[in-house]
């Protein structure tokens, strides 16, 4: 079948795949959704012999309608070469869990799994569209989307890419990693505010049609690397389908059996992944949403209503402090039997009085999912016993994921077997992991606490880590938010 794609929002325009992925967002403000959701093609047992770039081509085969088998394949080469092992995603069993390690690549966090495939997706997207400008990727990131988007699009012909981040609002070493970005396409700028301004004012730079118009003169146009991009979800499907490939393999289940999946939750792009592999026919049960104290989806799942309007908590899981779940969206659309207008409602409810509530119907079909939250002691505590039980040392993302699969486990007696998505490397939140599990931890350089973190997991330095420490600053410009497109022109020539 031939999928395309069209907004969550409204069904007439349809878009192939690559158009959706050049676009990033629906011209209505909506996001791409597919025309129906594909089945996997082959069987769960042949399933469990092929190796991770083999189900990547199964899967985005089905969602890539409009590339060729040689485009797809050449795309998923990025997961021979970037990334520390073979397997690219291991399934580690650590006490009562199985962690999917999604942090191989080149920044140690797994915003990789999309992010190093996105730019290869973009430029064959380009060719066939006949596009004749360059890309310019803009991002504001709270820290690891930032470093991914530069990795993944450094040296891409015909691409360039600006990231700005706040100054004071990333870890030491994500800052570090960004600043020693190599690549002639690549800007990074930290500015005087927060996240949400730098986000604010990037949407804003998208919108502003004079800025467009100066772009095109300059044989330029924008396009987005952000999570809500059809072009980042898809690639995360791929690694569900594998972790369910590699538990039969190694006989945890037989194929059809279902496993459970808990997923530390911030924008939900990840957990919708997981659905979307459990639409596909992998015999995914329960999805298990975990949050932290921005605990907004635990509220959703459990009422129905979401409501924004709370405080945003700054927490140890920093990347999923977040009060506004874009993707979410998706998962609506599906919910509502495909009604564009309901959808279009609860957003605009959603930006008018930041709350919307669902139907009762909704709420009903959403009961696969299972959604709660731990606060900054339960974290602490999680890293703390995954270490003292089985020797394993987690990073707060996926610490929170841990809790809260136990919190189910405890509330359900559920004994079936469940994969956490595990986004970051313990090397990625050094300081939040020592303090968890060393008893008086002190704090005395950087370079000293990775060093402890060594000792404490046994595992080497990652190639990012090397990097942080020992690579030249390369960038060092500071703005405050209103000076934000000066310099998007002056990085890109424009004056
Ligand atoms: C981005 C991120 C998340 C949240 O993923 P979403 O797809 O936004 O829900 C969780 N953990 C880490 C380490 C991340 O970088």
């Amino acid at each position: 079948m031939n999928i395309t794609y069209h907004s969550t929002r409204n069904d007439q325009l349809s878009y192939t795949a690559s158009q959706a992925i050049l676009s990033g967002i629906a011209p209505d403000g909506g996001l791409f959704v597919p025309s129906s959701i594909p089945t996997l093609p082959i069987t769960l047992e042949e399933l469990s012999s092929k190796t991770y770039q083999e189900i990547a081509f199964v899967v985005m085969k089905e969602f890539l309608s409009d590339f060729s088998d040689e485009e797809i394949k050449q795309s998923i080469q990025v997961y021979n070469e970037k990334f520390d092992t073979p397997a690219v995603t291991p399934l580690v069993k650590a006490g009562d869990f199985h962690y999917l390690e999604l942090f191989h690549g080149p920044t140690i966090a797994f915003k990789d799994m999309a992010l190093s495939i996105l730019p290869q997706l973009m430029t064959i997207s380009t060719k066939k569209n006949n596009i004749k400008e360059d890309i310019v990727i803009l991002t504001a990131t709270s820290g690891d989307t930032g470093k991914a988007a530069l990795v993944g699009f450094s040296e891409v012909p015909h691409t360039k890419i600006i990231v700005f981040y706040p100054k004071n609002g990333v870890s030491e070493i994500q800052e570090k990693q960004m600043l020693t970005q190599k690549g002639n396409n690549v800007h990074v700028v930290s500015i005087e505010g927060n996240f949400d301004d730098a986000q604010t004012q990037v949407k804003q730079l998208f919108a502003d049609e004079k800025l467009r118009a100066e772009l095109e003169e300059n044989q330029l146009r924008f396009s987005s690397a952000n999570s809500i991009n059809i072009g980042r979800l898809i690639p995360q499907i791929i690694y569900y389908v594998y972790s369910y490939a590699q538990l039969i393999k190694d006989n945890t289940i037989k194929a059809g059996e279902s496993i459970n999946v808990a997923v530390p939750t911030g924008n939900f792009g990840n957990i919708l992944a997981a659905y979307y592999a459990k639409e596909m026919g992998i015999p995914i049960n329960k999805l298990i949403v975990a949050s932290n104290e921005n605990n907004v989806l635990t509220d959703f799942f459990t009422s129905g209503t979401y409501d924004r309007n709370r405080d945003f908590i700054l927490t140890s899981s920093p990347s999923m402090d977040i009060l506004v779940s874009s993707n979410l969206e998706r998962l609506l659309y599906h919910l509502s039997g495909n009604d564009t207008k309901l959808v279009a409602g609860y957003m605009n409810s959603l930006s008018q009085e930041g709350i919307y509530k669902i139907t009762a119907d909704m709420l009903t079909k959403a009961s696969d999912f299972y959604a709660n939250f731990a606060s900054e002691k339960d974290v602490k505590d999680q890293i703390q016993r995954t270490n003292e039980e089985a020797g394993y040392i987690i990073d707060p993302h996926t610490a929170v994921a841990a809790f809260v699969a136990n919190q189910y486990k405890e509330a359900t007696d559920d004994q079936t077997e469940i994969v956490i998505a595990s986004t970051a490397s313990p090397y990625k939140f050094p300081l939040a992991v020592l303090e968890a599990a060393v008893a008086n931890f002190s704090n005395d350089s950087l370079e000293a606490s990775l060093q402890q973190l060594k000792e404490l997991t046994g595992v080497p330095f990652p190639n990012a880590v090397n990097e942080a420490l020992h690579d030249p600053i390369l960038h060092d410009t500071t703005v405050k938010v209103s000076e934000m497109k000066e310099i998007v022109k002056k990085k890109l020539g424009l004056q």
